[in-house]
């Protein structure tokens, strides 16, 4: 298959790839040019496009792996005018929800499907191809893409109309920020008694504390290894993200305010371009009574 991929970062350019070993053609798209030039040093079938729109047109499926909402709705801005009917637009970043109902209905009226299908797993699951993906849109565009997803992820679930895959990644978003608190208290309060913090996970993490938090960040955590698989500030940005639709649906998540506390405050303190794992750094400078 013919396709288009634009956003080749952390998370774009793993993807990318391993729709690429698939046997497909790729055109790649970022906007730091280099990142994409790189991937397509990897393979014949690889080109890379000078804007998106030239990704895009002609391709059958275009994807999207880019930070946050006005990023995808700029590159819709671009595609737009090279769209034409029957394509298949897949956004895999995490957006408002909102944000995807509109652009689903503007590109319907073209003829084009699309779908939101934000993903959990990490650098790691993209590499591995292991991801979660959590779709919203049309049942006749889930089943089109679902033989590309199978390339991308394990678990591939269908969750209902345009931004339910964003609905769902929010709620999972909750869980992922506060298990990571667990995760860093946890090991505070270990290295705080005396306690080796490598056996400690050894010895807890198969147990009723285990989460993918404490066995995949927790070495870092001890090992002080800041270096981002995920961005503290696209964290920062799914927990905005989070908020806006607890304010929608009338709900207070006391969690999540504190969550919000601790990722502004590892902000503060200068990790915002580090991996999620530097909240531990803050952690340290916060919470430590002597
Ligand atoms: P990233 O490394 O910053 O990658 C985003 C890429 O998009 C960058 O290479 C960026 O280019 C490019 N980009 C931004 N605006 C663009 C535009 N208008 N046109 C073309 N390219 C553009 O971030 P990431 O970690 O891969 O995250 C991407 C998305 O996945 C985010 O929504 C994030 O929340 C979500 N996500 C991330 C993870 C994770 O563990 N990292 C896990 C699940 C979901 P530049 O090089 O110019 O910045």
């Amino acid at each position: 298959m013919e396709i288009a991929w634009i956003g080749t970062g952390i998370m774009g350019a793993p993807m990318a790839r391993n729709l690429m070993r698939a046997g497909h053609r790729l055109r790649v798209h970022n906007r730091t040019a280099k990142k994409a030039v790189a991937l397509a040093a990897e393979g014949s079938e690889v080109i890379v496009a000078a804007d998106p729109a030239a990704a895009a047109g002609g391709a059958e499926a275009v994807f999207m792996m880019v930070p946050d909402t006005p990023d995808v709705e700029s590159v819709v801005a671009r595609i737009a005018p090279a769209l034409h009917k029957d394509q298949l637009v897949i956004d895999m970043s995490t957006i408002a929800p909102a944000a995807e109902h509109a652009i689903a209905e503007r590109l319907a009226k073209a003829g084009v499907d699309y779908l939101d299908a934000p993903v959990s797993g990490g650098e790691a699951g993209a590499i591995d191809g292991t991801l979660t993906i959590m779709v919203g849109g049309a049942e006749s565009a889930y089943k089109r893409a679902f033989p590309l997803f199978e390339k991308l992820g394990r678990r591939v679930t269908h969750m209902g109309p345009p931004g339910a895959g964003q609905m769902t990644k929010l709620a999972n978003q909750v869980a992922v920020a506060l298990t990571l608190e667990a995760a860093a208290e946890a090991l505070a309060l270990a290295e705080s008694g005396g306690l080796d913090r490598a056996r400690v996970l050894e010895a807890i993490g198969a147990g009723a504390a285990g989460s993918w938090q404490l066995s995949n960040l927790g070495p870092k955590i001890i090992a002080h290894d800041w270096r981002p698989g995920f961005f503290i500030k696209l964290i920062r940005k799914d927990l905005r993200l989070v908020a806006d639709a607890a304010r929608a649906g009338g709900l207070a998540l006391p969690g999540l305010a504190l969550m919000q506390s601790m990722f502004n405050a590892a902000a503060a303190f200068g990790h915002d371009l580090d991996g999620t794992q530097a909240v531990a750094a803050a952690l340290d400078r916060l919470a430590r009574l002597k």
